[in-house]
């Protein structure tokens, strides 16, 4: 078959694809759009875009529909079935159903004039040629490629052999539950250790979760099926399902020769908070920037290395999330937190606003991060404030 000839090849048409599509076209390329799915299409996830990720999402595809989201602004932060604290006044989290969010994205990176492959499974990738065949036997070559296949990416697998280890990655399961939206975000910081259990109001219905950052049981289900109990849901009664999450698994380079792994195809998860939406979005948008900027210097194997460069400050905003989440999930410091959760109004709308991304980690600084490390060790955080901006300890 005749092969077909773009500037970019695009695989997947998730978050970080579609931002990669569009923000290609835009900067002038010929992109080919590639997704084994017919959108809609549903993907596990707990819909929850942070007020970080929707501004990505604006910034990258404009204005979004209004009924594209239920923004939530109540969150009771639970232990088990003891409820710790409610905020009213919360941080904004624009609650989405991935089948219709990711719709409205693919639809406009394909509008602004990406060529549609989706329904069509990437069957094999030669990464070193450029070159991939779908499974109708169509061949697409561009001189670059944007790996955003998601979290078993098979980009990932042609450049290394292999994608992200399963044993060391997270892992969660999760239940739609129809009818009215919950009142309040549910966050069940004792759920499972490693991990919390998410109940996020939705237009119409509530996405129950638990998952973790590295989760050592063998099967969920059954602890899964007691929390949901606990929480007014009887788990015969709705379809569970489950899937893998890359939290704390970044890769060190996001890519090898000309091919750029955006999303969780390059494991950019937060591993205290399983968000990978926003980062999904941003990466996409800078894997095209760095693939635009080496076509226009007639160098696409400069690619990497400027991506690498632009990638920097989200390498060190997981980096600064992976030292935070040993002590976020640290068995013998948990109780602590719970107690700062449950008395510390100072310090639950801090922590909320690093969950509802309104605050990066960045902002903690190393000498604030360090004063958290060292109240939270000496045990000064029940009853008294626990300032992520204060002192510095
Ligand atoms: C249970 C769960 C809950 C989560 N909750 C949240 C949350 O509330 N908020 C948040 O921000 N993040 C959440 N996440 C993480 C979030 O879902 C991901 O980080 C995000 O979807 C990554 O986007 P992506 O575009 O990289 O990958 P994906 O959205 O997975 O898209 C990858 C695309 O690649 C396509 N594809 C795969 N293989 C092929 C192939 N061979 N050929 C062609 N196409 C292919 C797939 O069909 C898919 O459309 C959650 C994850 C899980 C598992």
């Amino acid at each position: 078959m005749r092969a077909t000839s773009h500037d970019v090849l695009v695989i997947g048409a998730g978050p970080a694809g579609s931002a990669a599509a569009i923000s290609a076209i835009r900067a002038g390329l010929r992109v080919a759009l590639i997704d084994k799915a017919l959108f809609p299409r549903d993907k596990l996830c707990g819909g929850g875009v942070t007020a970080r990720a929707y501004g990505y999402a604006r910034a990258v595809f404009g204005d979004l529909p209004d009924g594209l989201f239920h923004i939530s602004r109540s969150v009771r932060f639970f232990s088990g079935p003891v409820s710790l604290a409610r905020l009213d006044h919360a941080p904004p989290i624009y609650m989405t159903m991935r089948a219709a969010f990711d719709a409205e994205l693919r639809t406009r990176a394909i509008a602004a004039g990406a060529q549609d492959f989706c329904g069509q499974r990437m069957a094999e990738c030669l990464p070193g040629a450029g070159r991939v065949t779908l499974a109708g036997g169509q061949v697409l070559t561009a001189p670059l490629m944007i790996g955003a296949d998601g979290v078993h990416s098979g980009v990932a697998r042609a450049l290394f052999g292999r994608g992200h280890d399963p044993a060391t990655i997270g892992f969660a399961l999760e239940a739609e539950v129809p009818g009215a939206p919950g009142p309040e975000t549910g966050l069940d910081m004792t759920a499972l250790p490693f991990g919390y259990g998410w109940d996020f109001p939705k237009a119409q219905g509530r996405t129950l979760g638990i998952g973790g950052v590295s989760v050592q049981e063998k099967d969920l289900r059954p602890r899964f099926h007691d929390w949901l109990r606990a929480r007014g849901v009887d788990p015969a009664t709705v379809k569970i399902k489950g899937h893998h999450l890359p939290s704390g698994a970044s890769r060190a380079v996001p890519g090898r020769g000309t091919v750029l792994l955006a999303g969780d195809a390059a494991g950019l998860v937060d591993p205290i908070t399983g968000e990978g939406i926003g980062w999904a979005i941003l990466s996409g948008r800078l894997a095209a920037e760095a693939a635009s900027e080496a076509l226009r210097a007639g160098a696409p194997q400069t690619a990497l290395i400027r991506y690498q460069a632009h990638m920097r400050p989200i390498r060190a905003e997981l980096l600064r999330a992976r030292l935070l989440a040993k002590l976020v999930y640290h068995p013998a410091l948990q109780p602590r937190l719970l107690r700062a959760l449950g008395s510390s109004d100072h310090f639950q709308r801090r922590y909320l606003a690093l969950l509802a991304g309104e605050m990066d980690y960045a902002d903690l600084g190393p000498r604030r991060l360090a004063g958290v490390v060292w109240r939270v060790l000496r045990g000064r955080v029940g009853g008294s404030r626990l300032d992520a901006r204060g002192s510095g300890g």
